[in-house]
């Protein structure tokens, strides 16, 4: 395998997303099947013979293991798309063991859970992260469409704090210190003659 595996971020992508399409055995099926490929073994798959499995785990737990109840839940981990067939032989079936983020029902939950996490960001605290915007918005205005610098720039919440406005990167707008004044702590509605007015006027005395 060329990339190494981060296990701290693919445990928690198991516990937090995946595990919660399972069922008990199948988690257990799938930890085994992780554990003997990606894990341990510099491999994606992992080759099993449920007879083999049976017997093994019959003696470790001391009592019998129906093979054609193993067989059942590698089945329906290959439903849920976690595993995937790549070969059979006489030794047993080999398994691709899909890893939690591109197995399709996690991956939707991760980009649920992502999009989340990024409405409830705050991008306005941080000098760091305001950066982010400002980069996002290419140092412009976004309200006059000047040009701004470190000196007169400002962030401006879109929908304002008082009107329940995130300070999400959603609704932050880089804004010039001039059209900040002209808002105020209003919606762009409310300012937006007012923002265009200014423009004008700003274009007409640089005209003069
Ligand atoms: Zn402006």
């Amino acid at each position: 395998m060329a990339e190494e595996l981060n296990v701290k971020e693919i445990l928690e992508q198991i516990l937090d997303h995946l595990m919660p399409e399972l069922t008990i055995y199948e988690t257990t099926m799938y930890f085994y099947l992780f554990r003997h490929s990606h894990l341990t073994n510099n491999s994606d798959s992992v080759r099993v013979d449920p007879r083999t499995m049976a017997v093994q785990l019959g003696k470790r737990m001391g009592k019998q293991i129906d093979h054609r109840y193993l067989a059942s839940i590698l089945k329906s981990l290959e439903e849920k798309k976690c595993i995937r067939t790549a070969d059979v032989s006489r030794e047993g079936t080999s398994y691709t063991v899909i890893l939690p983020e591109d197995i399709p029902s996690v991956a939707d939950k991760m980009a649920e859970a992502a999009m989340f996490r990024d409405e409830e960001e705050d991008y306005f605290t941080d000098a760091e992260k305001r950066k982010i915007i400002f980069e996002r918005d290419n140092w412009t205005c976004q309200y006059c469409f000047e040009k701004v610098t470190p000196e007169n720039v400002e962030l401006d919440h879109y929908i304002p704090p008082s009107r329940d406005g995130k300070s999400n990167k959603e609704n932050l707008e880089t804004c010039c210190s001039v059209c900040s004044g002209i808002k105020s702590g209003r919606s762009y509605v409310e300012v937006a003659p007012l923002l265009l007015k200014n423009m004008g006027e700003r274009k007409k005395r640089e005209e003069s």
